[in-house]
């Protein structure tokens, strides 16, 4: 089984996609990568939805990527005595420290460090940003603010504090929780939500300490400018734009959006461009042409995914959702301009030999007529340099190791087969030859490159680069079962 098409699709799971039968056409419609989010569902929801993925990747033999997302520290209001109040433009609003149940003229916010880290002047944003506070006066327990937008306010309503650097941990103890469950479990990557510094990638790693991949969502302004400091110490990225488009004003997210990518991609880590792609979806078996629009641009980016959230965790229509977001990607890949707009997007910052080798391995296959290029990898690292060319072959990876075949499921263009371990070059090549041909990209008269590195299974020694014909007698010479 192969996808025909490069950039990935991250379904997340939900209420709407729980049972077997909805996970596995999940699948087969095309998703690459199951997001399981720590915000929602007990343990034993997530625990059962991860043991359905691991059936379906085993009935039908393809390794597919895991990713559980850490709910991070999301700052909520206390109750309220009435479950909500509408707040007008104008009013005066005041949060505090105290647990009193709430009215129309204040509410706890039981966060003492955002209280020491506010002034005069912040912005407070309430319910998704619907509702908009300005801070006139504050204190270590209290903070007034006058009613900018007003809305409907209820019990623990999300709180979002753009302005502000805030002096919080990445990690709540709900986080520290549920990562150390998911790394038990065994996930591929650990998306950490409202990363502010690079600090916080660090102790996250630390803590995975090499059970899963580390994945930054960036949804802070903060993260934003410190984009590149975050990236260095990432080992993938998501352009979080529900947050992002709450804590900055919704037109500064295209561009941001671009920014991202861009470097991800540079960087040779995976990206993922999320939320309100096919929004619509949620309700209607059809989206909307702008959502067809957002979806193509961000492959015409060359994204290495997009995702789907509620459309596929909670909508009437998951199937239909991940079927259109594959239609749209094998229309737009299939567009000579897509070509033309991922070629000038190439970073061409070269400094290893593994880097010269794949960029020789792209050049090949651009100006003969190679089906596919392969790739032997132990951890993936040369793998993601070959899917930072964006070649215009197929990338096929081979490695011994689940783990790393799991987690290049997010990884553009790369279809990945598990071999055994290899010694030496020649039955590997076989082994690239056999891959290509059994899923589809390679017929007996055709030719791919082959990497690898040699001795084989010592890490980072990419260092051969051989066009090897696709033919039966040199499979049947050295079978290597
Ligand atoms: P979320 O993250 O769905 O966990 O909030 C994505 C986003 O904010 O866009
Ligand atoms: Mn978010």
């Amino acid at each position: 089984m192969r996808r025909h098409r490069n950039v990935k699709i991250v379904a997340t799971l939900g209420p709407a996609s729980n049972d077997y039968e909805m996970i596995r056409a999940l699948f087969v419609a095309g998703a690459d990568v199951f997001r399981l989010n720590m915000s929602h569902g007990t343990h034993d929801d997530i625990r059962a939805r991860h043991a359905i993925i691991r059936k379906v990747e085993q009935d039908l033999g393809r390794p597919i990527g895991i990713l559980a997302d850490l709910q991070g520290p999301k700052l909520r209001v206390g109750a309220f005595a009435a479950s909500a109040h509408d707040l007008e433009d104008g009013d005066q609003f005041r949060l505090d420290l105290d647990p009193t149940p709430g009215d129309s003229t204040r509410v706890q916010l039981p966060h003492p460090e955002i209280f020491a880290a506010l002034e005069t002047g912040n912005t407070l944003l309430v319910n998704d940003g619907k509702i908009r506070l300005r801070v006139d006066a504050c204190g270590a327990d209290f903070a007034d603010c006058t009613v900018l937008v007003g809305g409907t306010i209820s019990d623990r309503k999300g709180v979002n504090v753009p302005d502000v650097v805030l002096p919080l941990k990445a990690l709540s103890p709900k986080d520290r929780k549920d990562l150390e469950f998911a790394c038990e479990m065994g996930v591929d990557w650990l998306a950490l939500s409202f990363v502010q510094r690079p600090e916080d990638v660090i102790e996250a790693r630390a803590l995975a300490n090499g059970r899963a991949a580390i994945l930054s969502k960036i949804e802070k302004p903060a993260a934003v400018k410190a984009y590149d400091a975050i990236l260095a110490v990432s080992d993938g990225i998501m352009v979080a734009r529900g947050d992002l488009g709450v804590e900055l004003p919704v037109h500064s997210v295209p561009p941001i959006q671009k920014r991202l990518v861009r470097g991800a991609r540079a960087a040779a880590k995976p990206v993922i461009v999320a939320t309100q792609m096919l929004e619509s979806m949620i309700e209607n078996p059809m989206p909307t042409r702008a959502e067809v629009s957002d979806v193509a641009t961000a492959i015409y980016e060359g994204a290495d995914a997009v995702m789907l959230s509620a459309e596929s965790a909670a909508g009437k229509f998951p199937v239909e959702a991940v079927t259109t977001m594959n239609n749209v990607a094998m229309s737009v890949e299939s567009d000579p301009t897509y070509r033309a707009i991922v070629d000038a997007s190439r970073s061409a910052k070269r400094v290893t030999v593994a880097d010269g080798i794949v960029a020789a391995a792209r050049e090949i296959a651009e100006s003969t007529d190679i089906k596919a290029i392969t790739c032997f990898s132990q951890t993936g690292n040369t793998v993601a340099l070959v899917a930072r060319e964006r070649p215009h072959v197929p990338i096929i990876a081979l490695t011994p190791l689940v783990e790393t075949a799991r987690k290049l499921a997010l990884t553009w263009g790369v279809h990945c087969v598990i071999v055994p371990e290899q010694e030496r070059f020649k039955g590997a090549v076989i082994y690239a030859i056999r891959a290509a041909r059994v899923d589809g990209f390679a017929e007996e008269s055709d030719h791919i490159v082959v990497t690898a590195g040699v001795p084989f299974n010592v890490q980072g020694t990419t260092n051969i680069l051989r066009v090897a014909p696709c033919n039966e007698k040199l499979i049947s010479r050295v079978d290597p079962g």
